[in-house]
């Protein structure tokens, strides 16, 4: 086996494909597989400008396991990332498992017809991956991600014992549209539209959506109202991080998004039933994200920064500690070296990363695993070289 495979080619996977290029040292041989094998020529012909590496390509149905496993057994590659969207998780997971290789990816399994995401189904297969001897590392995008493995370097390195943890999430970046998602309107719109939820004292506690703001001071950036939101990465950090009390999860929004996100919900545009129009079927949800703006196409037209970070409090010897991890993005900046914007860009350097870490043998194990579960160190050794530097501020006691 040599190489690795990347499934899907969108903005996340751009990034990510042009980050894997950037070390092919790394990664001996890449291939390129998406339902739209164009959108995989693109973006080679674009790398091999950029950084002149070659990189093959081939048509994928990710929806399909038999299809995947003659794809993966014919490019055998070391691992599979899966930079296509959270429904093909479990089908490419199967696939692994079955042809005997790896498995990244940076978004938990959701159910089409559900709008609901959750890692049961992905920890489910932790026995098939231990059978076929083969690991699936989940969630190495930004947050779940990132996020995850500066929760583990502080448990690691900076804490006896964690007690609190905020996640902090601000895209301050204007992209000069109206309305616009910043990456698939689909799943965007799910997450935010949905009921907030947090854990604390071992419960999860449910809110409404959007019900509770807080107006956070985001480091270089300035102060942004942010609202708490359920996020992917709590479910698996609230049982990863031993002794935590409360975990929660906030993103920053502008008032006109969320104006326009009321208004298209009480229309009934984010519905995820089929209506019928005219005579055909169709999802609200589907044709608004026809509607919408490509999220790749806002990488030249996004200015301004994203921060995210974890705000994270606890003791150490005793003494009572409270430290703010995060790293800075700038949209221009990001779309100049890989052609996407910052939020593909957080996203695509930490799915290379963590592929990274599997290929060079570092994190090595059978069976199906969160990215906070191994030492966090050398990936935050990379995030440094890679394009993602993180700082530490320590924070007064509150
Ligand atoms: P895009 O919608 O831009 O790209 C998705 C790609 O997957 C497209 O190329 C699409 O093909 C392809 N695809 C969809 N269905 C199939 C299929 N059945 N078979 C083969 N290919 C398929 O999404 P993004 O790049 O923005 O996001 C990619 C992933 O990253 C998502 O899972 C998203 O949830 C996750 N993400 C994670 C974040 C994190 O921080 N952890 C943050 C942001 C995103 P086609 O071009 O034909 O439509």
């Amino acid at each position: 086996k040599k190489g690795i495979l990347i499934i899907g080619a969108g903005g996340v996977s751009r990034v990510a494909t042009v980050k894997c290029a950037m070390n092919i040292d790394t990664f001996e041989k890449i291939t390129l597989a998406s339902r739209t094998v164009s959108k995989c020529e693109d973006i080679a012909k674009d790398i091999k400008q950029r950084v002149g590496v070659d990189i093959e390509t081939a048509s994928i149905d990710a929806d399909n396991v038999p299809e995947l496993i003659k794809l993966i057994e014919k490019v055998n590659p070391k691992i599979v990332l899966n930079v296509a969207l959270p429904y093909q998780d479990l089908t490419i997971m199967d696939a692994c498992t079955k042809a005997g290789v790896d498995y990244v990816d940076t978004a938990n399994y959701e159910h089409p017809d559900e709008a609901k995401f959750e890692y049961k189904e992905q920890w489910a297969r932790d026995e098939q991956f231990k059978n076929a001897n083969v690991m699936a590392l989940l969630g190495s995008g930004f947050d779940p991600g990132v996020t995850g493995v500066f929760c583990a370097y502080a448990q690691q390195n900076l804490f006896d014992e964690i007690h609190y943890i905020d996640i902090m999430d601000c895209n301050a970046g204007d992209h000069g549209y109206a309305f616009a998602t910043n990456f698939n309107p689909e799943i965007n719109l799910r997450e935010v539209s949905a009921n907030g939820r947090y854990w604390e004292d071992g419960k999860w506690i449910e809110t409404k959506p959007l019900e509770i703001r807080v107006d956070h001071d985001y480091p270089e950036v300035g102060v942004k109202p942010s609202y708490l939101l359920y996020h992917e990465e709590l479910e698996s950090l609230s049982k990863n991080i031993k002794g935590l009390k409360r975990i929660r999860f906030f993103m920053t929004f502008g008032d006109s998004y969320i104006a326009h996100m009321n208004c298209l919900k009480n229309v009934g545009m984010l519905g995820i039933e089929p209506v019928m129009h005219k005579g055909v079927e169709i999802t609200p949800i589907e044709f608004l994200t026809t509607l919408l703006p490509d999220p790749a196409s806002l990488g030249p037209r996004t200015v301004g920064k994203t921060n995210i970070g974890c705000i994270i409090e606890g003791l150490k010897d005793g003494v009572k500690k409270r430290v703010y991890i995060y790293n800075i993005c700038d949209h221009q900046e990001c779309y100049k070296e890989t052609g996407a914007q910052a939020v593909s860009y957080t996203t695509g350097v930490p799915a290379m990363i963590g592929t990274k870490m599997l290929y060079k043998g570092i994190w090595k194990s059978k069976g199906v695993f969160n990215i906070e579960e191994f030492e966090a160190k050398p990936f935050m050794d990379e995030l440094m070289t890679q394009g993602l530097p993180w700082k530490i501020l320590e924070l007064p006691v509150e």
